[in-house]
């Protein structure tokens, strides 16, 4: 990190990578400690609110725009024991907020599979958790929130705002404000999951057992990507076990998965490496079972897969995230494996989600199963075909995106994707007149 200075402001300079290493630029780095601090950038200066920049891809920062690195606002304010509200500043990150929470008796039941992602950028992104069937997306917990608008200062915001400020925050993706705060509520956790495996042959029979699952605490699926075993897999269905025998919640040592991840000098995961891991997780997984598992482990699964992620290498890896409502995923299930088996592309993972809420702005949400996978970044054309082939199957069956995962997403495709799109953007530059928010990903997706 070097310094710079914007009109007499001194800024860090950074070279800065989204997670899935397919955009980095050098930009200037505000770091505000104190509320104040929050108006000292210069007007007209472009910006972005950035909490760890844990997304996949380019949301907190952008080639023209000063990031707001929000982690100092990190200060949890107030627990009310008795009604489970919490009030935290925006740049807590989730993992140490349940942490600390878990063994009070309390939890967020949503909580995005990196632990470093921020009380900000969970509301920014309006992330899901580990069931949204079951939980909802983030936006659910909010009782209220703080947002800084350059020019205005500070406004509490809740549900019954008519000005239309607060739903644009919650998965505006930065564009309203810099969310200083927010008062979430809590559930109580189960002290621990029984985690069962449930076999499937296929991505059809998958969504039966997630919707038959769907009230489970814990329910998402992993799918052999390989050709001649595409969609079978395994469902980890996490009930509430609170005779269980689970490792206590804070025992572990702290070894959360880091926000940037050094990449191995080559990706490993070539056809042979994707082969080697899908035989090996099959052998692991595809046996039926019941595990007792800590709710703090569960939470956070990807805490182990450090290595998984540096083994994209440097030209790192994408992910496609989409939702198909339920009355297509089958059609959908079959045209994927077709196209699977015709292109032959390089797929290192397939999870599966049941979703059941409502569509709101760009977020993802809806009523379906979603899909991710993620595909080594191409080194060749074919891969790079099947990311397009994967959008057009998932529009032609009535799919939505996830614009905080994947960096193939352009304004086309989501104009395509999701209706009212053109009326989500107006109403999103409406709070954002001068355009003075934006980041790469705003920018390519044309908002
Ligand atoms: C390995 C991995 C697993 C993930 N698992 C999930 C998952 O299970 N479910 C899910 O939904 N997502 C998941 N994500 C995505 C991730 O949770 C979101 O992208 C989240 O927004 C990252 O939080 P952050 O604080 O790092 O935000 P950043 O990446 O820094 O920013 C994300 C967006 O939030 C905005 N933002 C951040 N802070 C503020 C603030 N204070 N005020 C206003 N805007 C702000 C930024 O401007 C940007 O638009 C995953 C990502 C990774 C890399």
């Amino acid at each position: 990190m070097s310094g710079t200075e914007v009109r007499g402001l001194a800024l860090a300079r950074a070279r800065l990578s989204s997670f899935d290493r397919q955009f980095s630029a050098e930009v200037g780095v505000q770091q505000p400690d104190r509320y104040r601090l929050l108006d000292a950038l210069p007007a007209d200066q472009a910006r972005i609110a950035r909490g760890s920049g844990a997304s996949y891809v380019a949301a907190s920062f952008g080639a023209q725009s000063v990031s707001i690195d929000m982690r100092s606002f990190n200060r949890l304010l107030a627990l009310d024991m008795r009604t489970g509200l919490l009030c935290v500043e925006a740049g807590a990150c989730i993992g140490d907020v349940q942490r600390f929470l878990l063994p009070l008796g309390w939890y967020l039941p949503i909580a995005p599979g990196h632990p470093r992602a921020t009380i900000g950028g969970c509301i920014a992104a309006d992330v899901h958790g580990k069931n949204p069937a079951r939980d909802g997306t983030f936006r659910s917990l909010l009782e209220e929130l703080q947002l800084h608008v350059p020019g205005h200062g500070l406004f509490n915001l809740d549900a019954r705002d008519s000005s239309g400020l607060f739903a644009a925050t919650c998965g505006g993706l930065g564009l309203s404000g810099t969310i200083t705060r927010a008062t979430l509520r809590l559930s109580r956790p189960p002290r621990a999951l029984a985690l069962r495996r449930v076999l499937v042959d296929d991505l059809a029979q998958a969504a039966r057992v997630l919707r038959e699952a769907a009230n489970a605490h814990v329910l998402y699926g992993w799918h052999d990507s390989r050709p001649e075993h595409f969609g079978r897999g395994v469902i980890h269905v996490g009930l509430s076990d609170d005779e269980a025998i689970a490792p206590a919640f804070d025992a572990s040592p702290r070894r959360d998965l880091p926000a940037h991840i050094a990449p191995w000098p080559l990706s490993v995961w070539n056809r042979g490496g994707i082969a080697l891991a899908n035989a090996w997780l099959s052998q692991r997984w595809r046996r039926p079972g019941i595990e007792a598992m800590a709710m703090a482990k569960a939470l956070f699964p990807l805490n182990d897969a450090r290595r998984y992620f540096a083994a994209f290498g440097r030209a790192g890896m994408v992910e496609l995230q989409w939702l198909i409502p339920h009355d297509q995923f089958e059609a959908f299930a079959a045209a994927l494996g077709e196209c699977v088996k015709r292109s032959r592309p390089r797929i290192a993972l397939i999870s599966s989600k049941i979703f059941d809420g409502l569509a709101h702005g760009l977020a993802f949400n809806g009523r379906g199963i979603s899909l991710a996978l993620h595909l080594p970044a191409p080194r060749e054309i074919p891969q790079y075909a099947f990311y397009e082939q994967f959008a057009e199957l998932a529009i032609a069956h009535g799919g939505r995106p996830n614009p905080i995962k994947d960096s193939t997403l352009d304004e086309a495709m989501l104009r395509r994707a999701i209706g009212p799109f053109d009326a989500i953007r107006a109403e999103l530059a409406r709070h954002n007149p001068e355009r003075l928010f934006g980041s790469e990903l705003t920018r390519r997706i044309g908002l």
